[in-house]
């Protein structure tokens, strides 16, 4: 990677959004790095800003345009010049429009223009000329799997295995954005985790808009099942994957996870809504009752699982009823933990274009209702951890005390531990430690590690 100019650049990467936008911009610090530049704290020093953006939820949407407007009146770095770019979802999405209304931007570039930036950076530093513009017209034409990326833990790898979907949620920006299903070669992705576990990490996780069709657009139908065995037999840890819909996943990828030992006893199934009727209107492609049997199906096959899911309240058209069987499903699927968003409209998409006369304040209720309702279910699956000894694979010391390091229990819960006496906090990060647990609260877990850490 040669970019003369950039040598020396100090950067500073801002993220929004899903952990495909993390991985985006693990490759853009890469990236930066193998053209020698510098990463900075703050956006005073920084020669260069990168913005990696998600129009998924609309809070993203105005955070980006919000930060990036205020960089206009802040100093520039020492070395007299800032050149501010913008990629990801919001700018395939708004392009020339984004370029345009924020004062600070000097390059947008397109979901599939990653490795165009170090040349547009260049551009945009060597001349006056504003408003560089790639690739936003054409998503998803192409990807770039083989950019260096510079990972934030080096004992944790997201590795994508597809781009795109085809699916259509009505009220889902996504496929617009990040066009249709693109899946990475099977010996390509399983070379590469076997690579990653050579490297020292520790746990991998596979990453698409909808992993149980993996396969489907080059191989003509879905391969994730074997995909997870074959990463399942590189020797990893710890296996994750996310995002999977619910009616792609099907009994074989059942019997993989419940197969493969590096599978963690996690999955993430969004929902959505609990209503068949607003099921259809968002072009889910599944039932409440067929949800349900899915979750059953996983539970006698998993009987350790711990099941979260994403839900949209307000959804144009939900009716009382309608919400109510969404707290009946949640009730009976027994979620361990639930992402919950009140509907906002996503320009462009088809349930954008739908009027919907239900009260803000009643969709408030509403969401108030579930949202303690996940509260209740959280708390109740922490507690069936209580007094038993969990694997946790360490992160980092808490954000409040030094002497309390936090990690992530196969069940994906945050796990405080208090760092043992003689313990050096920074050898402990990356290892995986056994904690006796004596709380549980809603959104954690604390206790005492016992024995060595491996
Ligand atoms: S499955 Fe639906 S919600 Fe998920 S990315 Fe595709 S269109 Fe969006």
């Amino acid at each position: 990677m040669t970019s003369p100019s950039l040598v020396g650049k100090t950067y500073l990467v801002r993220t929004f959004g899903c952990q495909m936008n993390l991985h985006d911009s693990e490759r853009v610090s890469g990236l930066l790095e193998a053209c020698g530049c510098n990463e900075v704290g703050s956006f005073e020093e920084a020669d260069i800003v990168v913005f990696m953006t998600c129009c998924v939820r609309e809070n993203a949407d105005q955070r980006l345009y919000g930060q990036a407007s205020a960089l206009v009146s802040t100093p520039a770095p020492p070395s007299g010049k800032r050149v501010v770019a913008i990629g990801g979802c919001i700018a395939q999405r708004d392009g020339e429009f984004l370029a345009h209304t924020v004062p600070s931007c000097d390059v947008v570039f397109g979901t599939s223009a990653l490795d165009k930036l170090p040349r547009l950076l260049e551009e945009a530093f060597a001349s006056d000329v504003h408003r560089i513009i790639a690739n936003t017209d054409e998503p998803g034409t192409s990807f770039s799997t083989d950019l260096p990326s510079r990972r934030a833990r080096s004992f944790h790898a997201w590795v994508p295995i597809m781009y795109g979907c085809n699916n259509f949620c009505t009220y889902c920006i996504v496929p617009h954005v990040r066009g249709r299903e693109r899946s990475r070669i099977f010996e390509t992705v399983v070379s590469e985790c076997a690579r990653l576990v050579d490297e020292g990490v520790r746990e991998i996780c596979l990453l698409g808009q909808n992993v149980n069709s993996y396969g489907r657009d080059l191989y003509g139908s879905p391969r994730f099942s074997e995909l997870i065995r074959a990463i399942g037999a590189t020797g990893i840890e710890r296996l994750r994957f996310t995002s999977s819909n619910p009616k792609d996943l099907d009994d074989g990828v059942i019997a993989a996870m419940a197969r493969t030992a590096a599978v963690m006893p996690h999955l993430h199934l969004a929902v959505q809504s609990g209503s068949t009727r607003i099921l259809k209107a968002m072009n889910r492609s599944y039932t409440r009752e067929q949800y349900l049997d899915l979750v059953r199906r996983l539970k006698a096959a998993l009987p350790d699982l711990a099941l979260t899911t994403d839900a949209i309240v307000g959804f144009p058209g939900e009716t009382e009823e309608d919400f109510l069987e969404t707290l009946s499903l949640f009730e009976e699927a027994r979620f361990a933990g639930a992402f919950t968003f009140i509907y906002s409209k996503r320009p462009g998409t088809p349930a954008a274009l739908i009027d919907d006369p239900t009260p803000a304040e009643v969709i408030q209720g509403r969401f108030d209702r579930l949202a303690h309702l996940v509260e209740d279910l959280s708390w109740e699956a922490n507690q069936a951890d209580l007094a038993r000894r969990v694997e946790v694979l360490v992160e980092s010391t808490s954000k409040r005390f030094d002497s309390v390091m936090v990690g992530h229990s196969p069940k994906n819960q945050t796990v405080h531990f208090t760092l043992p006496e003689h313990a050096c906090a920074s050898d402990l990060v990356g290892k995986i430690v056994t904690v006796e647990i004596d709380r549980a609260r809603t959104w954690y877990l604390s206790g005492t590690m016992v024995g060595e850490a491996r």
